[in-house]
């Protein structure tokens, strides 16, 4: 199964969201300024930056302790 599989994009009020179905992270892209804390935050290494935004590398080892949402200074993540 390759990485597209794993995510699925929605469009709500012209902001863009990335959902990551397996640990249900919620990444409000567009508020993202790639300051990096919860990247190095996350103690399993699920978050990456990529084109200047924060993504999910690997949702699968997530495991929901929501540190990231915690230390995001944009509230950009949501953890369900
Ligand atoms: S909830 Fe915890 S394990 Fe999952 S991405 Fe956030 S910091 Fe990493
Ligand atoms: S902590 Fe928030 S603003 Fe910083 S890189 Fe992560 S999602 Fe983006």
């Amino acid at each position: 199964m390759g990485l597209g599989s794993l995510f699925k994009r929605n469009k709500k009020d012209s902001k863009k969201e990335e959902v990551a179905e397996d640990c249900h992270i919620d990444i409000k892209t567009e508020e993202c300024d790639s300051c990096e804390k919860c990247t190095i935050a996350c103690p399993n290494n699920v978050l990456q930056i990529v084109d200047e935004s924060c993504s999910v590398r690997d949702p699968q080892v997530c495991k929901s302790c929501k540190v990231c949402m915690a230390i995001c200074p944009n509230d950009c993540i949501t953890v369900n």
